[in-house]
């Protein structure tokens, strides 16, 4: 059974409201680390090895080490809740059940970076949660967790939680600061990096939700002992959202020692896959992240076993691995079609694109067009190649990633599924009454 940091507390029973987080150990971590130095409290979370828990896996101790410090110049952290990759919902789950630890773990880092004023930025759709924050964020404020001169520190913080407007674009960093300032969501160009002008032009760190919540585990344990959980460099434990084809959709936390086969499969997790049906594909890392088939899924090519951390899922490089991402777990059984699925993701980052740079704009709208064709069998041969070439075209061509994102679902779904593309090039008269899973498998 995987060691349970974040989610330890969350079947008790009003565990989202302050008197019953305190009463099970909430807010000792905070306690502990106002009594540290703020360079300690860095070190901890650098010695823990802690990724950011976004996507990118960037390790956050060297995150906040960025951050530039010029006298007399406000810095702020920027919590990062626009969680709308799809397939990913494990903030939402801590943000709904375990608010108290995202707070906890905000004052600890704001601690840490000399954040007088933190924020969170929440997307559109989760509308009921900003409720839930705000009065986590109160009743933090009437136990002296938060507001001035908090717990006789000498140190003040204030958090406030703003809501976006439903566009997935303002999950990138620079996106979401435009969002805050109050203007439309567009990627800016970096350098220069928040670190170093973010907010209002302020040094800035922008975190996910998960990574601010795991600093309280970081500081309870110590960075030293969190770091021996797991495996090398995926340290800690990762909060996986899993859905699709399974037994048992939902949110897990794993210390990523496990296997994917065991990650499916086990009774403690997704439960295996409805109705005895065999496992085609998954995607284990949000949408963005390529999708890869069973076999490869389940071994690397090497024939070791895939592991669920952020090593072994990459094994082999975007050829025959993938990537850990954002824990968006999806499963795909013998039924479905990779064309069809391909396509509606198409049309996910065709509509979401902010349309800034030319290869996003254009190539998301031009790759759905022609996964539309073939999909509805009236698709050629040569289209397949053409959606290879626009896909390449966009990849490192834009200004922020999420043109990489649009670009690698399809490269990948070409380059391990093109038989189904061929499908339905030949079979068109097939494609308008069955899928191509449930008609080859
Ligand atoms: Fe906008 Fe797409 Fe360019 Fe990002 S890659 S800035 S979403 S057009």
């Amino acid at each position: 059974m995987s060691k349970k940091l974040l989610l330890k507390n969350a079947h008790i029973e009003g565990i989202r409201y302050f008197e019953t987080y305190r009463k099970h150990g909430g807010y000792e971590a905070a306690e502990k680390a106002l009594k540290m130095s703020t360079d300690e409290v860095l070190e901890e979370v650098k010695v823990s090895g802690l990724r950011g828990r976004g996507g990118a896996g960037f390790p956050t101790g060297m995150k906040w080490s960025f951050l530039a410090k010029p006298e007399g110049v406000p810095r702020h952290l920027v919590v990062n809740a626009d969680e709308s990759e799809p397939g990913t919902f494990k903030d939402r789950y801590l943000m709904e059940f375990l608010p108290h630890l995202l707070i906890e773990g905000m004052l600890i880092s704001s601690y840490c970076l000399g954040s007088n004023v933190s924020y969170i930025y929440i997307r559109g759709e989760y509308s009921w949660i900003p409720d839930i924050l705000e009065e986590a964020i109160e009743e933090a404020k009437a136990a002296g967790f938060l507001g001035k001169n908090i717990l006789g520190t000498g140190y003040d913080l204030e958090i406030y939680v703003q809501r976006g407007a439903g566009a997935y674009i303002c999950g990138e960093e620079t996106a979401l600061l435009e969002s805050l300032e109050g203007r439309r969501g567009n990627p800016r160009l970096k350098p220069p990096f928040p670190a170093v002008k973010g907010l209002w032009e302020r040094p800035t760190v922008v975190n996910n939700v998960e990574s601010i919540a795991a600093v309280v585990p970081i500081i309870e344990i110590g960075g030293a002992e969190y770091a021996k959980i797991g495996v090398g460099r995926s340290t800690g434990t990762k909060l996986i959202s899993a859905c699709g084809n399974i037994n048992k959709p939902g949110v897990y936390e794993i210390d990523m020692t496990i296997t994917v086969e065991e990650f499916i499969y086990s009774d403690e997790y997704c439960g295996g896959i409805p109705n005895g049906k065999k496992l085609k594909a998954c995607i284990p890392g949000g949408s963005s992240v390529p999708i890869v088939p069973a076999n490869l899924l389940l071994k690397t090519i090497n024939g070791e076993p895939r592991y669920m951390n952020y090593e072994s899922l990459a094994d082999g490089g975007f050829a025959t691995g993938t990537m850990m991402g954002s824990g968006g777990f999806i499963v795909l059984d013998e039924d479905q079609c990779v064309v069809n699925h391909t396509m509606t993701l198409a049309r996910f980052y065709n509509h979401e694109s902010c349309g800034q740079c030319t290869p996003c704009r254009e190539g998301t709208g031009w790759m759905y067009k022609i996964l539309k064709k073939i999909e509805k069998g009236e698709g050629k041969m040569e289209d397949i190649d053409l959606l290879w070439d626009i896909q390449r075209k966009i990849e490192g061509n834009t200004i922020c990633p999420l043109g990489d994102a649009a670009a690698w679902p399809v490269a990948a779904a070409i380059r391990h599924f093109r038989d189904e593309f061929e499908w339905h090039v030949n079979n068109p008269e097939l494609c308008l009454t069955q899928n191509y899973g449930i008609a080859n498998y």
